[in-house]
């Protein structure tokens, strides 16, 4: 059986979210202006190459739209799992919320060094499109119609052992999605070959983000409205000496934020700032681009540490 990292349905949800008539939106809510935070972390390593490599590809959607994946060690709404044999597979956005809370969202079938860099960008990039609630360009017309059941159910049964279920699965046609018409080689997109197709030409599939998904990520999660950043380097970050505060030097003091009690804070190389406030619940971060708070998590008190 040949090795091809195909991404599969991730296991059903909960009964309890899937009565018949409950439509879900899984399109994460993010206040206009603001940047979509995704709490993520690892279930099953804590290699930081391993993780580093995983996020940095979840992660290209972020050059595209106002969505970050920022890994956490407290509460996650990104979990994910290498479990080997179940599949590539994620849960669509905001269903990640009815999973329970121990579970994954995403698997990345026997994730590891091995893989190379193109499968990695494939791969991952998918199911990183599939947490921010896209879904499968060949499921969606026209270009569901252009396969043939029969032949598909045959195809993947001869060369992966398919069931005809999950290959159904696979290619039912998702009428509930919105957006631009599917891209044959966008990275939501399957490679079909001509021998599932009505025509018997191949669907071609994708391998990376293509600037119609760029475009849909950026439609559904706008990148924060931006003011210019001064000109030159980066102002200088600073705790205030009795530690109730932010401050910054950039030519002049300004205040970020200043409290009557001691902050928890750290700050990134180009001079971000995480912070944790005594009057404030949550985390937060000052992104030094917009020069404006943006809360990480409502209530968590997640890890205050930049990558170096
Ligand atoms: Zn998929």
């Amino acid at each position: 059986m040949p090795t091809v990292g195909l991404c599969v349905e991730p296991p059903p949800l909960p009964p309890e979210t899937t009565r018949a008539g409950l439509r879900l939106d899984k399109k994460w809510p993010v206040a206009a202006g603001q940047l979509l935070w995704l709490p993520t972390k690892f279930l099953d390593t804590q290699d930081a190459t391993l993780k580093g490599r995983v996020l940095s590809h979840l992660n290209a959607w972020a050059a595209h739209c106002g969505a970050r994946f920022a890994e956490t060690s407290g509460e996650a709404l990104v979990r994910i799992a290498r479990t080997p044999g179940a599949g590539h597979w994620c849960y669509l956005g905001t269903d990640a919320r009815f999973v329970p809370a121990a579970n994954p969202t995403m698997n990345l079938d026997s994730f590891s060094a091995d893989w190379s860099e193109a499968e990695c960008r494939r791969v991952v990039r998918h199911e990183g499109g599939h947490a921010l609630a896209l879904v499968h360009g060949h499921q969606r017309p026209p270009l569901v119609y252009r396969i043939d059941p029969q032949k598909t159910v045959a195809y993947f049964a001869a060369q992966f052992g398919w069931p005809a279920d999950k290959t159904l699965a696979a290619i039912a046609p998702d009428l509930a999605a919105v957006g631009p018409p599917p891209a044959e080689n966008s990275v939501m997109t399957y490679h079909i070959p001509g021998e599932c197709t009505v025509d018997g030409q191949p669907i071609a599939g994708g391998t990376d983000i293509i600037p119609s998904d760029a475009a849909l990520a950026a439609l559904a999660y706008p990148p924060p409205t931006t003011s210019a950043p001064p000109p030159g380097a980066p102002p200088l970050y600073v705790v205030f000496p009795e530690g109730n505060g932010i401050g910054y030097y950039n030519g002049g003091w300004g205040v970020v934020h200043r409290t009557g009690q001691p902050i928890r804070w750290a700050v990134s190389a180009r001079g971000d700032v995480a912070a944790v406030f005594p009057d404030a619940p949550g985390t937060w971060l000052w992104d030094v681009t917009t020069r404006q708070w943006y809360m990480i998590h409502p209530l968590q008190v997640l890890d205050l540490k930049f990558a170096a």
